[in-house]
C-alpha cells in the first residue's frame, strides 16, 4: 500500500527550498506528499501539482511575521502554530488513514514544538536540518560552551581556537555576538533536545564532505542519521524562490569569458551595514573584473527602499557589472563564465558553489555561516574569508587573488575533487545513494 508523508518546512528561503527538494526526492521513491505551510512566505503550489498543500491560516496565528528578526519570528511561530498545526495534522491523518496511511512527519529542526504534537498523535517524526552536520555539532555543543565561558569571549579571545572543535575559532561559535543571546540560546537548545527525541535526522550533505562531523553526531545522538545530499542534484530545479528570478542575467553571462565573472549574493536574510555595502560597491568597481551582484530588498540593514549605490556608480560600472534583485543562483553558479562567488556562506549557497566548483570569498554574518566559512577556508581550502570586516582594498585584492592569480586555480583543483565526490556519492553504491535507500526502508518500517 502507498504511504503518505507529511512535511512541514520553515517559511524561510534557505529552509523551504531544501525541504521541497527532499519532498521531490521522496516522491520519486514512491511516497505521496502533503505539505503543511504557513501563509507567510508560502510556497507556490502550482510548481508542485503532485503534492497536496495545507496552509495554516495566518489569522489563526495571530502574529505579525517578518524576516527582519528571524529569532523572534521562529520563537513566535513555535508558540502560535501549535494548535492550528495539531488540528490540521490530525485531520490529514484521519482523512488518509484507510487509503494512504501517513508513515511519518518530517519537519525542519527549528519546528521543535512538533515533536510533542507528533508524540501525542503517536506519529513518528523525522527531522531535516537544512544547515550542515559541522555546524550542527557546534550548535549541539552550546551548553558546554556556555558552562566553559566561551559564550562571553571578547577581544583577542575571539581569535583563539576552540580546543574541542578544531579548526573553529571562538568567533565562529554560532550564536556569539547575537543581539538576543538568551532567546537564541533557548531556541537552539529546544531544537537540539527535540531532535534527540525524534526518530531520525536528515542532512543535505554527504559523507565524503563531512564524515568527521557525521561520526561525532552519530555518537552524541541516539537516532539514525542520514546524509543524503546534495539535494539539488537529485530533484528537478522547480523555482521555489520567494522572490522572482531575473533570468536575463544568463544572456549577460553568455557574453563573458570562462571563469572571468564574480557573482555576489548574501542569500535571503543576511544584511550588511550601509558602510559595508559601499565598501563592496567600490571594491567591485576598483577590481575592474566583471561582476553580477544580487541586491535583494533588505540587503542593507534598516533600509526598505532602493539600495544606496554611490552617485555615479552605475555609470562607472555600466560595462563591467550587472545588478539584479534575485538571481537564478543555481544556474549562475553552473555557468562557465562564473569564476568566483562572494557569499555570506549560507549552507545552500556553500553546497551549490562546491557542486559547481566555484571558489568562494566568504563574509559570514551569523549562525551556521561562521562555521561554514571556517570549513571553506581551513578544511576544504576552497575559498578566502574576510576575517576583519569589509574594506574596498581587501575586496579588490581578494577578487584578484581568486579570479586572476594562481590561488584561484589551486582552489579550483580542490573543488574539482569535491565536485567529483558530490557526483559519485549519488551514483548507485555511493554514500548518499545508500543512505537514501536506508532512509526509505526506515520510514517503511514505521
Ligand atoms: N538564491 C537565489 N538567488 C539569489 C540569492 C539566493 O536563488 O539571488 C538562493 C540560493 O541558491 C540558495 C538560497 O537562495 O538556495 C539561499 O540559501 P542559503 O542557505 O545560502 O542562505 P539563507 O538565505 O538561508 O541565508
Amino acid at each position: 500500500m502507498r504511504r503518505r508523508l507529511v512535511l512541514f518546512p520553515l517559511p524561510l528561503q534557505g529552509h523551504q527550498t531544501p525541504m521541497l527538494l527532499l519532498a521531490s526526492i521522496l516522491y520519486s521513491k514512491g511516497f505521496s506528499i502533503s505539505i503543511i505551510h504557513t501563509q507567510f512566505n508560502s510556497p507556490n503550489p502550482d510548481n508542485y501539482p503532485h503534492f497536496t498543500f495545507h496552509p495554516i491560516s495566518e489569522s489563526l496565528l495571530g502574529c505579525k511575521a517578518s524576516n527582519a528578526d528571524v529569532i523572534g519570528l521562529l520563537n513566535t511561530l513555535n508558540v502560535y502554530c501549535v494548535v492550528p498545526f495539531r488540528d490540521l495534522l490530525a485531520q490529514i491523518l484521519s482523512q488518509n488513514a484507510v487509503k494512504e496511511p501517513v508513515a511519518c512527519l518530517i519537519t525542519d529542526a527549528m519546528w521543535h514544538f512538533t515533536q510533542d504534537v507528533a508524540d501525542n498523535l503517536m506519529l513518528p517524526r523525522i527531522v531535516l536540518r537544512t544547515s550542515n552536520p559541522s555546524s550542527f555539532v557546534a550548535f549541539s555543543s552550546l551548553s558546554y560552551f556556555r558552562e566553559n565561558g566561551y559564550l562571553s569571549a571578547q577581544g583577542c579571545q575571539l581569535e583563539e581556537k576552540v580546543p574541542e572543535l578544531p579548526p573553529l575559532k571562538m568567533k565562529d561559535i554560532p550564536i556569539l555576538g547575537t543581539r538576543d543571546l538568551e532567546a537564541t540560546y533557548g531556541l537552539v537548545c529546544n531544537m537540539i533536545e527535540k531532535t534527540k527525541s525524534s526518530r531520525g535526522l536528515i542532512f543535505n550533505s554527504f559523507e565524503e564532505l563531512e564524515g568527521p562531523a557525521l561520526a561525532m553526531l552519530q555518537q552524541d545522538f541516539n537516532i539514525p542519521i542520514f546524509a543524503i545530499g546534495p539535494f539539488h542534484k537529485q530533484a528537478p530545479s522547480l523555482s521555489s524562490g520567494l522572490l522572482t528570478q531575473e533570468r536575463d542575467c544568463i544572456s549577460w553571462l553568455n557574453a563573458h569569458a570562462p571563469k572571468s565573472v564574480l557573482y555576489i549574493s548574501f542569500g535571503s536574510i543576511a544584511a550588511v551595514s550601509e558602510a559595508d555595502f559601499l565598501e563592496i560597491a567600490w571594491g567591485l568597481a576598483n577590481s575592474k573584473q566583471p561582476f553580477l551582484w544580487a541586491i535583494r530588498p533588505g540587503l542593507v540593514r534598516g533600509l526598505d527602499g532602493p539600495a544606496p549605490l554611490p552617485t555615479g556608480f552605475l555609470e562607472k560600472i555600466a560595462k563591467q557589472g550587472r545588478i539584479v534583485t534575485w538571481a537564478p543562483q543555481d544556474e549562475v553558479l553552473a555557468h562557465p563564465a562564473v569564476g568566483g562567488f562572494m557569499t555570506h556562506s549560507g549552507w545552500n549557497s556553500t553546497l551549490e558553489s562546491i557542486c559547481e566548483g566555484v571558489p568562494m570569498l566568504c563574509f559570514p554574518c551569523f549562525g551556521d555561516q561562521m562555521v561554514n566559512a571556517r570549513h571553506v577556508t581551513d578544511v576544504w581550502k576552497v575559498g578566502l574569508r574576510f576575517e576583519n570586516g569589509l574594506n574596498r582594498d581587501d575586496i579588490e585584492n581578494s577578487i584578484r587573488r581568486v579570479l586572476v592569480e594562481n590561488e584561484g586555480k589551486e582552489m579550483s583543483q580542490s573543488l574539482a575533487c569535491l565536485k567529483e565526490k558530490a557526483s559519485l556519492c549519488l551514483a548507485a553504491g555511493g554514500s548518499s545513494h545508500k543512505s537514501l535507500e536506508t532512509l526509505v526502508s526506515h520510514i517503511l518500517s514505521f
